[in-house]
């Protein structure tokens, strides 16, 4: 079902980014502490992944390219409790309809690990091959075989535009992990594992050290936590600020709303302030499945998690004297 796969690849995948952002999933989902990403063309004519996450054995390797072959879950309750990052099984499927793919795999434990190579969902090899543990899946030519989507890709600025920014909110959401990042052969993130707030300077730069507040509110189910950045330190841009639910990047225009009713009267006019907010609370009050590349969200009860972040960042501010 070729034609099936393209057809599902256009929704998941729409651009270099989009492809990323499932890898970068994928790795995460997989327990990965490293993960290396290269990027030629801004994605255009090669990007790979690589991490030391828990593999996949030569089974799980073919059954990984089929659709809905997704093992993350086995029964209808599991829909309810989405833990990891992906749930439908198509990502993997989607971009191997619409690129030239080469999987290397090994599982810990296993001697040899499984290399697939596959273009336009066609399996052109299958075989044993000697790997590092984890996974490394390289993406050659996006879109080669669809002309119309390829002609529609922006300048290699854009492009890459999109891919830092789906790097950043993975990097953001787990800063345990230790992400790199190259552009055309130059390192552009190199990311240590550790503490929110080094991950943040690690991403945006040191000048942030002095310019973070620390947030933390707790009501009922509900949990709070992050970094606002202090208002004199606020951008002419939107860009920098980042909303995750149950570590799952969001965006949504009401939450800003609350955090800038905080900021109230404290912003320079037509300025934005810098913030990375993460929201948790039981998977059951929140459904994720609004739109296809999840980034938003719908909460059964909008209006406490609204007073909770505007709450959380109004003590932020005033536990720094703002
Ligand atoms: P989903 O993530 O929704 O399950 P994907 O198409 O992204 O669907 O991946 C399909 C399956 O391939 C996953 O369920 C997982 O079992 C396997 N897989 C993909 N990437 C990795 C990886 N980096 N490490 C280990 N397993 C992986
Ligand atoms: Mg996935």
């Amino acid at each position: 079902d070729s034609l099936a796969n393209q057809i599902a690849a256009g929704e998941v995948v729409q651009r270099p980014a989009s492809a990323i952002k499932e890898l970068l999933e994928n790795s995460i989902d997989a327990g990965a502490d490293e993960v290396t990403v290269i990027i030629k063309d801004a994605g255009k004519t090669m990007m790979q992944i690589m991490d030391n996450g828990k593999g996949m054995s030569e089974t799980d390797a073919r059954m990984s390219l089929e659709r809905h072959a997704t093992s993350k879950i086995t029964k209808t309750e599991d829909l309810f409790s989405i833990r990891t990052m992906g749930f439908r099984g198509e990502a993997l499927a989607s971009i191997a309809a619409v690129s030239q793919m080469e999987i290397k795999t090994r599982q810990e434990g296993e001697e040899l690990g499984t290399l697939i190579a596959v273009e336009a969902s066609e399996i052109k090899k299958q075989e044993p091959v000697v790997c590092d543990k984890g996974t490394s899946i390289c993406i050659k030519n996006l879109f080669y075989n669809v002309p119309a989507r390829r002609n529609f890709l922006k300048s290699n600025g854009v492009e890459m535009k999109h891919i830092v920014e789906e790097f950043q909110r993975v990097a953001l959401a787990n800063p345990e992990v230790k992400f790199s990042l190259y552009q055309n052969d130059l390192e552009t993130y190199s990311l240590p594992g550790g503490k929110l707030s080094q991950r943040i300077i690690g991403l945006f730069g040191k000048n942030y050290r002095e310019q973070l507040a620390s947030c933390s509110e707790e009501m009922a189910e509900v949990k709070i936590y992050g970094y606002i950045g202090k208002p004199e330190f606020a951008r002419k841009t939107r860009g920098e600020q980042f909303f995750f639910v149950n570590n799952r990047f969001i965006k949504s225009n009401y939450l800003n709303h609350a955090v800038m009713n905080a900021f109230e009267g404290l912003l320079p006019d037509g300025s934005f302030p810098f913030y990375v907010l993460f929201i948790e609370l039981d998977p059951v009050h929140v459904d994720i499945n609004v739109h296809p590349t999840k980034t938003e969200i719908k909460f059964d009860d909008e209006r406490t998690i609204y007073t909770l972040v505007r709450a959380a960042v109004k003590q932020a501010l005033a536990t720094h004297n703002i």
